[in-house]
């Protein structure tokens, strides 16, 4: 016999869930109903981030989309605060809620792919390296990000940026559909033909509209082997060196996506032993263009100069899209913030160049993502994600492994990015979000002009603001 809980509801109160409420919910389930007298428990309250110690009153682990609906269907009859857990990768911890409702989708792992329409779906708690490794099979690919751990649903519902996005845009953009069980219990099909304002609102919104049992991907032909560039320069010469950095993007061909890093050298075979843990800036980018042009392509990245080492060349798409993956061990502390730039100037390299080396932790990083081509050309109104036109993206990565290191770290990272507020028109990445701790002035940002269009579908699909989402969009 399960006990009572007591849980946080939509309206700020709070009330308890009967032994005979919670049993009823867990006998209609395949999964099962996790609670703080359950073994699996403290298990399931963890997430990638180990700063987070949220203790949610019930969680749902889902097996199946009839699970889902049950799990949403009993929140809204019990007006619970309900968080959604698709691969557990936000930053802020936002897929659990202190005495809210979790519902779990972390068992929902499948992917399957068509080749003949070269389209996969996707299931809601499915990680990018399972959609690679399915999609692979057939030399195909969905534009997603670069750990393979991280949940394809989070990623997707805030944009989705990655090695592919100059190319073939954002991971929304190549969305063809949802499924999605809506605040009403049902399970809806969204695309460019039903519940199309649904289906807007959800490329860009989060998880503010629902829970995405499936995502329907367009893939493309890439790999299975593509250039991989990895020449690291010492962070003295990071003037001369991103100077360069933004030429050569600036120049480069749609099939090439670059990502120029302040990062600290890895202790490797590869490069000089006086350069282990020394502060460098690293030009990782991809090639996914015809293979027998990727080395040309490449190049200029690699001959700014001479790099101290460089660990460029061929790679199988696989082996891209989990290079980074040993960095962000689950566990680890992190703090992640973002900022779009609209140029990478003097001043600007200046203002990265000091903070990179003010670095409390050399885990630490600051990523320059050169943005625009593919993500750029689509209108900033055609989907819910309204920053398409900044050029670069800088993400500023907190990365740390002490609690009593904590304050350091985000005070670091909240310095850097308030330094470079004055190079930019405003917005942030919700992927990158810090703790959500300015919620309005990130929703602004985000979705500028989009804002009151996605408050309108959220009344409409949820107007009692069941899903707070990862940072919520109050129905208007
Ligand atoms: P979760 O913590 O499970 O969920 C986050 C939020 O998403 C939830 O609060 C909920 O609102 C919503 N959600 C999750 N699943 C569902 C669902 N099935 N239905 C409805 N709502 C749902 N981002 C990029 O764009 N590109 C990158 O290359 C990239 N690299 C990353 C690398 C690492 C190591 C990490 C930790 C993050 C990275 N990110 C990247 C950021 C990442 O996109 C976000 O952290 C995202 O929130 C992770 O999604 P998740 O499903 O794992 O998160």
């Amino acid at each position: 016999m399960m006990k009572a809980v007591r849980m946080n509801t939509i309206s700020g109160k709070t009330a308890d869930l009967s032994t005979e409420a919670l049993a009823s919910l867990n006998a209609g389930l395949r999964g099962e109903i996790i609670t703080a007298e359950h073994e699996q428990y403290a298990a399931a309250c963890m997430v990638w981030n180990g700063l987070i110690a949220k203790k949610p009153g019930v969680l749902v682990r889902c097996q199946d989309v009839a699970d889902v609906i049950a799990a949403v269907r009993f929140a809204g009859e019990h007006s619970l605060r309900v968080s959604v857990r698709g691969g557990g990768h936000n930053v802020a911890g936002a897929c659990l809620a202190d005495d809210g409702f979790v519902i779990d989708l972390s068992a929902m792992r499948s992917v399957r792919v068509d080749p003949q329409r070269r389209v996969a779906r996707v299931a809601g708690g499915a990680r990018l390296g399972d959609l690679d490794q399915e999609t692979q099979v057939f030399g195909l690919a969905a534009p997603v990000g670069v750990v393979s751990a991280t949940g394809v649903a989070g990623l997707t519902l805030h944009g989705g940026t990655g090695w592919l996005l100059r190319k073939h845009g954002l991971a929304i953009d190549n969305l063809l559909a949802v499924e999605v069980v809506t605040a009403d219990g049902r399970l809806r099909r969204a695309d460019q033909r039903q519940h199309e304002d649904l289906f807007w609102a959800i490329r860009g919104g989060g998880g503010n509209f629902g829970v995405v049992t499936s995502f329907e991907f367009q893939l493309h032909p890439v790999g299975p082997q593509v250039w991989f560039s990895v020449p690291m320069y010492p962070l003295d010469r990071a003037p001369e060196v991103m100077a360069a950095f933004r030429k050569i993007m600036g120049e480069s061909p749609d099939e090439l996506m670059a990502i120029g890093v302040y990062w600290s050298a890895p202790a490797v075979p590869e490069v000089p032993v006086q350069y282990h843990g020394a502060p460098v800036v690293i030009l990782l980018s991809c090639y996914t263009g015809p293979f027998e042009q990727g080395e040309k392509a490449i190049a200029p990245l690699r001959t700014i100069g001479t790099p101290i080492a460089d660990l460029s060349g061929p790679m199988r798409w696989l082996e891209v899209q989990k290079f980074l993956d040993g960095d962000y061990p689950d566990g680890g502390m992190y703090y992640w913030k973002s900022i779009f730039l609209d140029r990478l100037d003097e001043q600007v390299i200046d203002t990265l160049s000091r903070h990179a080396a003010g670095r409390p932790s050399s885990l630490s990083s600051i990523d320059i993502w050169t943005l625009g081509r593919a993500m750029g050309r689509v209108s900033e109104t055609a989907t819910a994600f309204y920053k398409r036109d900044a050029p670069y993206m800088i993400g500023i990565e907190a990365n740390w492994t002490a609690a009593e290191d904590s304050d350091a770290n985000i005070d670091w990272a909240r310095k850097l990015y308030q330094d470079l507020r004055e190079y930019t028109r405003g917005g942030e990445y919700l992927n990158f979000p810090g703790f959500f701790e300015n919620r309005e002035n990130q929703l602004a940002g985000a979705y500028g002009a989009n804002l009151p269009r996605l408050q309108a579908v959220k009344a409409t699909y949820d107007p009692e603001n069941l899903f707070a989402g990862a940072v919520n969009i109050q129905p208007a």
